[in-house]
């Protein structure tokens, strides 16, 4: 004798026991099995878990899947790309050097003087605080920072 475990449509489970898995056809075939909570004749040999999925008494995990940190942006680019863009801010800082004038510390007031015609317009460069640069933006002084210390020379 072996036993199946049937379920029918209605997707009730029970067992039925048959002399061999022929036996099992025949009967099926012959419309001779029924299901025994609700009497349909659809039955069929249901597909069983594997153990290990029902015992060992394992809690599913219904943690929330981790979410990816996204990198850092200063680290997000290949590192030709920081290269081609360093590349450009030094050519960019060459550029600004061969065609400016450097005030060095007093920009603040130089840009200062030429925004309001005190001074002669011209391009400059040099340094200014993170303050001295907000108080600039402030006046409505136009400059650009740029983004690489001097070249030490
Ligand atoms: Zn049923």
């Amino acid at each position: 004798m072996i036993r199946f475990d049937l379920r029918c449509r209605r997707d009730h489970h029970f067992e039925a026991w048959f002399r061999d898995n022929a036996a099992y056809e025949a009967q099926a075939a012959a419309g001779g099995l029924s299901c025994p909570i609700c009497g349909s004749a659809k039955v069929e040999k249901a597909i069983m878990a594997p153990r290990v999925a029902k015992s060992a008494g394992r809690v599913p995990d219904t943690r929330p899947a981790p979410v990816p940190i996204p990198a850092p942006m200063a680290k997000s680019g290949s590192p030709k790309e920081a290269q081609a863009l360093r590349a450009a801010l030094e050519q960019l800082r060459d550029h600004v050097e061969a065609t400016c004038d450097d005030v060095g510390e007093a920009f603040p007031e130089e840009a200062r003087k030429i925004h309001y015609g005190e001074a002669e317009a011209r391009g400059i460069y040099g340094q200014a605080s993170e303050a001295e640069a907000e108080a600039l933006a402030e006046e409505g002084v136009e400059f650009s920072r740029l983004p690489l210390p001097r070249r030490n020379s």
